[in-house]
């Protein structure tokens, strides 16, 4: 089989040839015919996470050499190993890849996308940029239905990641907005769950006028330009204070500071995006605002479930999708890094990979 691997972080991707790996005791083998590029591929081949202030959480070391990213998977399931569930043989699947060790309370507790000893596929094991990917178990696909693959794959990071941030905020904004920051995949997958899930008004931040005008297709009811002082003053005043909500798909500094400064007293800024950056928090306006900053990472098994029902329901808007050979993986993460991306590109194995 072909993976598109790096040999070093951030160097180019190359095309490795290896036998197909043959699964046992609970394994899955997965034809794959789907993988979505997202940004989290970008930090790990750069093998580090920008903490802001110079310092970096360093992923290097983390992984055999040479690795293969990728963690939005659809395929068959065409091999099993001898105590899997022969039933599935031959069906295609969404590969759940936030996988923990099994052992600790958070995996005990369904927060296995939280497990201190991740498994996770394409961020800690190989993953999907490559014609066959191994799946530790059954338990962790979920039915395709009449979904073409190429949307399907996205769902398990950029639309999990989503669904479980506008879960989180589900209560808070009932009647009143949520103010989304950043128009990328995750950002325009949120903005369609939001519209399907939530009784709010929805505000899409972006300083990217592609972008905004992208979410006003998907449905939102304003953008603006965070940029854009001006605007964002008449937005605040016509509030009467600010959101009820935000969530921030960008993660950097700006993108944080921009999404408290549009909250309303008591209201709740969740972040999910990985950007990078820090910045000086005035710790009085926690108390004088009552004002929440947490944090949402990917999603469970349990909110996969929930938002797939929700997909089959019809329910929600597919996102745009750019389809490349596999042969493009080193390209597209270029693309990703700098910005280029609209929507979603999935990269199909099975097709001039
Ligand atoms: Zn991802
Ligand atoms: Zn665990």
């Amino acid at each position: 089989m072909k993976s598109q691997q790096f040999e070093q972080y951030g160097e180019a991707l190359v095309s490795h040839q290896y036998e197909i790996p043959v699964p046992k005791g609970e394994e899955v083998l997965i034809k794959i015919s789907a993988c979505g590029v997202c940004h989290s591929d970008v930090h790990v081949w750069e093998g580090h996470f920008d903490l802001g202030e110079g310092k970096k959480v360093d992923l290097k070391g983390n992984h055999q050499l040479p690795f293969t990213l990728g963690h939005e998977i659809a395929g068959e399931v065409i091999a099993l190993g001898e105590t899997a569930n022969k039933a599935i043989v031959g069906n295609n699947y969404v590969v759940y890849p936030w996988i923990g060790c099994g052992q600790c309370p958070l995996c005990e507790k369904g927060e296995e996308h939280l497990c201190n000893r991740p498994r996770a596929i394409g961020v800690t094991v190989d993953g999907g940029f490559s014609e066959y990917v191994i799946v530790p178990s059954g338990r962790y696909l979920y039915e395709l239905g009449k979904l073409p693959a190429s949307l399907a794959c996205t769902y398990a990071c950029s639309g999990v990641t989503a669904y479980s941030a506008v879960n989180k905020v589900k209560s808070l904004v009932r009647g009143r907005e949520l103010l989304i920051v950043g128009a990328g995949g995750v950002g325009l997958s949120a903005l369609s769950m939001a519209k399907a899930l939530l009784n709010c008004k929805v505000i899409v931040a972006d300083i990217d006028q592609t972008k905004r005008e992208l979410a006003l297709q998907e449905g939102a009811d304003i953008v603006i330009d965070p940029n854009d002082r001006d605007e964002v003053y008449k937005l605040r005043k016509s509030l009467k204070g600010g959101v009820a909500a935000a969530v921030d798909f960008v993660g950097s500094d700006r993108s944080l500071g921009f999404g408290m400064k549009m909250l309303n007293k008591g209201g709740t800024i969740l972040v999910v995006g990985l950007f990078g950056g820090s910045l000086p928090l005035s710790v009085p306006m926690l108390p004088l605002k009552a004002i929440t900053i947490s944090g949402s990472f990917v999603g469970s098994t349990q909110d996969m479930k929930e938002m797939m029902e929700l997909v089959h329901a019809g329910k929600i808007n597919p996102i745009k999708i750019t389809q490349r050979p596999l042969s493009q993986a080193h390209q597209t993460l270029k693309d990703l890094q700098q910005g280029k991306v609209v929507g979603r590109v999935v990269l199909t194995p099975g097709e001039n990979s």
